[in-house]
């Protein structure tokens, strides 16, 4: 279960819209969705003009309490990278997000720095290695 609440995804053949049975599924949207359940909702054409309007007024998301500082923003689903496709999906406001990608960042700095030394001293540990056999 890979997708996100809000992605649109194809219908079936012979889905019907969730709110007008009798009119054809144009296209299928995720709603509720967590790791065991994944709400699939078919629309129809208005229907999903209307989503793909109300998402466009929403760019930052529906309001939510955001699973890290656990105040109500407007939150966008996500996934820890570290735990894949198939783990949790958090809620996560704009300045989390933020907050997020920055410590992400650092992090990956932090390391590059660790390699870069540690590379700088395998080198000469290879270099004096070399120099005391010769
Ligand atoms: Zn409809
Ligand atoms: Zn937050």
């Amino acid at each position: 279960m890979n997708y996100l609440p809000g992605q649109f995804i194809k219908a079936h053949v012979d889905d019907v819209c969730e709110e007008h049975n009798d009119l054809p599924a144009v296209i299928r949207m995720i709603g509720e969705t967590d790791s065991m359940v994944c709400e699939i909702i078919p629309m129809c054409q208005a229907c999903y003009d209307a989503a793909k309007q109300y998402q466009l007024e929403h760019p930052d998301g529906e309001d939510y309490d955001c699973d890290i500082c656990h105040e109500s923003h407007p939150c966008k689903p996500s996934r820890d990278p570290e735990e894949g496709l198939n783990g949790p999906i958090y809620w996560i406001c704009k300045s989390c997000r933020k907050k997020i990608r920055k410590s992400a960042k650092e992090l990956r700095d932090e390391e590059d720095e660790y390699y870069r030394l540690k590379d700088e001293r395998d080198h000469r540990e290879a270099e004096d290695e070399f120099y005391r056999n010769q």
